[in-house]
């Protein structure tokens, strides 16, 4: 009875569902519901896709199913719904949208998700008072009214608001009415660092109807908020990071995506190479709830889309109170240099300016985009450079206590590795030298020129235990710290009272990315870090400044920035990426192939892309030799594909399927692992 054959989604990434019996003695599961099945000698915990629908398999070549494991379905429909869409959209098996979507103890065939006997862990109550939020001022009361007048016409809102202008305010308010209304509400954040500093403000109002969910959560928190969240539709408001995206919302009223122009919103890897973003507006749809983008330097993309009415937008020009936006002064280090005014990695208008913001009472925020003392290390008599045995990449020097409280050790930020630093060359015997800065060396820098000040430093090496963000952002918000050194960490979204300087060490790094996108990233990081200087009035709010030191201060990138010109990069960058043919013009895939061997991977690329070109022509590309060419001893190829906005992507992805198949199928590129990605950040 072909009817009790049902396709079944494993959590793994090989091929898209496996087909199981149901045996005649078991009810039929419901779509969504977590099974028990055999799959060679193992046993796994599945999810029911729904009935088998191909040609009826011979019934001695089934096997069925152990055990349907809960008596509720796991997944609404809606959520089936969106694991499809991405598996199609993002080619990938479905298996691996499940190992992305749903909380690892999903996995686990002893938890029971209506089991209430169990002692179960609690998520975190509130137990402080609750206020109604602020009132809002004319403009935000404005942006309020047009942002419900855009809903009636669009599903998605752009609110683009300069830093500081209150958008977060106007997201409260907005979301106050949804609870009222008994609908729920998800609010998406790029970083856990923001979700630490949302927590308290949202608390305030919110009460223990806010929960939180990432990776910091434990597991088993982590699935509490889940069971719940399929269980009941009681109106909630949940903030989280990236995989917050796939929670189960029965009764959705709002989505909002807080500074959308976050790369961080796309997953690298592994697969699905989803952008939360996008997954956000395709839910409303599949919810029929509405989505707010807001930020204050929207990506080309989301901007071009509401200037041509795909979305609606609500503009916020002014910061709160009137504050001005910070005054940005940048500085000449060829010629800081040049005068030998310089301090080891600090300008001498820089030393001067900390110091005085010091004597204040200020707080100051030093930005360094690199983690660890130095990006690498050179024998200074054979020109040497440690690198990567594994991947092609040269090591990090990192001298704090992070990896070895004994030593100063060369670190691989691609795959972890690590090595003492050696004493002498070991190629020549010669000197090893020191070269570049990351946030280390600033922070013992920083301990020599301004020993009286309290220093903090907030890097992926200072955040790895689950409440380090917390600490070090409460620290700082209760000024037991001066300084506050980061990456770009510090960068998203981050709001504190007493902040009057922040300087950007080194800027240049910023605009030699090798990706069409870098002067926007450039702009979007330098207009963020200076948003977090200046936020409350106070009597020198108003002379809050940013030090921007660069080798190049001509570079276009800092003009658009010290006038807090969004259209102006805007309207250069749009029309550069209509001129090379980049997105929103054409939509892009990158198609990696990884190997082991580098000559396979050499030649399966080129197979492939004699293959491509065939069928796409000019929108294929040639091999693409990546900077980085080799990570965790896999040699690495890309291809990429232009496929013209008015064209159908659906079907250039059918025409690129079968190619993918055919190429791995093949003996000699078996081994190959090809990871397409579209819309690739
Ligand atoms: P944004 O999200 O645009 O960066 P915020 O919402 O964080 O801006 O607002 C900046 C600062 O102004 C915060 O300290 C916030 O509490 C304060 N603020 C904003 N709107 C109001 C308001 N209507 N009443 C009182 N304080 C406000
Ligand atoms: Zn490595």
């Amino acid at each position: 009875m072909s009817n009790r054959q049902l396709s079944i989604i494993l959590p793994l990434a090989i091929r898209d569902t496996y087909t199981y019996r149901v045996p005649d003695s078991m009810p039929c599961p419901r779509p969504g519901t977590r099974v028990l099945v055999p799959l060679a000698k193992r046993e796994m915990v599945g999810i029911v896709l729904g009935q088998y629908n191909g040609e009826p398999l011979p019934e001695d070549k089934l096997r069925d199913i152990i055990e349907v494991l809960d008596a509720e379905p796991i997944l609404t429909e809606e959520q089936l719904r969106l694991w499809q869409w991405v598996a199609d959209y993002y080619m990938c098996p479905i298996g691996d949208v499940m190992l992305a979507a749903l909380p690892n103890k999903a996995n686990d065939r002893q938890y029971v998700l209506a089991d209430t006997s169990r002692r179960r862990v609690k998520l975190p109550e509130y137990k402080g008072e609750t206020y109604p939020p602020h009132p809002l001022d004319d403009q935000q009361t404005e942006a309020l009214r047009r942002i419900r007048q855009e809903w009636q016409r669009h599903d998605v809102v752009l609110l683009h608001g300069v830093t500081s202008s209150g958008k977060t305010e106007v997201y409260i308010h907005l979301i106050l009415e949804a609870l009222e209304r008994g609908q729920q509400v998800l609010y998406l954040v790029p970083e856990i660092a923001l979700t630490a500093q949302l927590t308290d403000r949202l608390q305030r109002v919110f009460g223990s109807r806010l929960s939180v969910y990432h990776s910091r959560i434990s597991d088993a928190q982590r699935m509490e908020l889940y069971r719940q969240l399929i269980l009941t539709n009681e109106p909630r408001l949940i903030v989280g990071a990236r995989s917050a995206v796939f929670l189960p919302l029965r009764n959705a009223g709002l989505l909002i995506v807080d500074e959308e122009h976050e790369p961080s919103y796309k997953q690298q890897d592994p697969a699905p190479r989803y952008h939360a973003r996008s997954l956000a507006a395709v839910r409303a749809r599949l919810l029929g709830a509405k989505v707010l983008f807001g930020t204050a330097t929207p990506s080309i993309e989301t901007y071009y889309n509401a200037l041509t009415g795909k979305y609606g937008l609500v503009e916020m020009k002014r910061r709160f109170q009137g504050l001005q936006l910070p005054r940005i002064t940048l500085i000449d280090l060829q010629r800081q240099y040049h005068r030998k005014e310089m301090y080891q990695h600090f300008s001498d208008p820089l030393v001067m300016r900390i110091r005085e913001e010091l004597s204040k009472h200020k707080q100051i925020i030093l930005f360094q985009n690199r983690r660890g003392y130095a990006p690498y290390v050179q024998c200074n008599a054979c020109g040497y450079v440690p690198k990567c045995p594994d991947c092609d990449v040269s090591l990090t020097l990192h001298k704090a206590t992070t990896y070895d409280a004994r030593c100063s050790r060369l670190v691989c930020h691609y795959c972890g590795s690590t090595t003492p630093l050696p004493t002498v060359c070991p190629e020549c015997g010669g000197e090893m030298r020191i070269h570049g800065f990351g946030t280390e060396r600033i922070e013992d820098e920083v301990y020599g020129l301004f020993p009286e000040a309290r220093v903090a430093r907030m890097d992926l090496d200072t955040t790895r235990r689950k409440d380090d963000y917390q600490s070090i952002l409460s620290a700082f918000a209760a000024h037991e710290v001066d300084i506050l050194i980061g990456t770009q960490m510090v960068t998203k979204g981050l709001h504190f009272d007493n902040v009057s300087l922040v300087a950007v060490l080194n800027a240049d790094s910023l605009l030699t990315q090798p990706t069409f996108r870098s002067y926007e990233r450039a702009y979007h990081m330098l207009e963020q870090v200076s948003g977090r200087a200046g936020r409350t009035r106070t009597e020198e709010a108003d002379s809050a400044e940013v030090f921007i030191q660069t080798f190049d201060p001509k570079h276009p990138v800092f003009d658009w920035v010290i006038r807090h010109d969004y259209e102006a990069m805007y309207s250069e960058q749009i029309a550069e990426r209509e001129s090379f043919r980049y997105p929103p013009f054409t939509r892009l895939i990158t198609i990696t192939l990884r190997h082991r061997h580098d000559e396979t991977v050499e030649r399966a690329a080129q197979t492939l892309r004699d293959r491509l070109k065939a069928v796409f022509g000019q929108r294929c590309s040639d091999v693409i030799l990546p900077s980085i060419s080799r990570v965790q001893t896999k040699h690495i190829r890309c291809l990429q594909l232009r496929i013209e906005a008015n064209a159908s992507i659906a079907r250039a992805k059918a025409m690129l399927r079968p190619h993918l198949e055919a190429l791995t199928s093949e003996a000699a590129f078996r081994t190959v692992e090809i990871l397409p990605d579209i819309d690739p950040q």
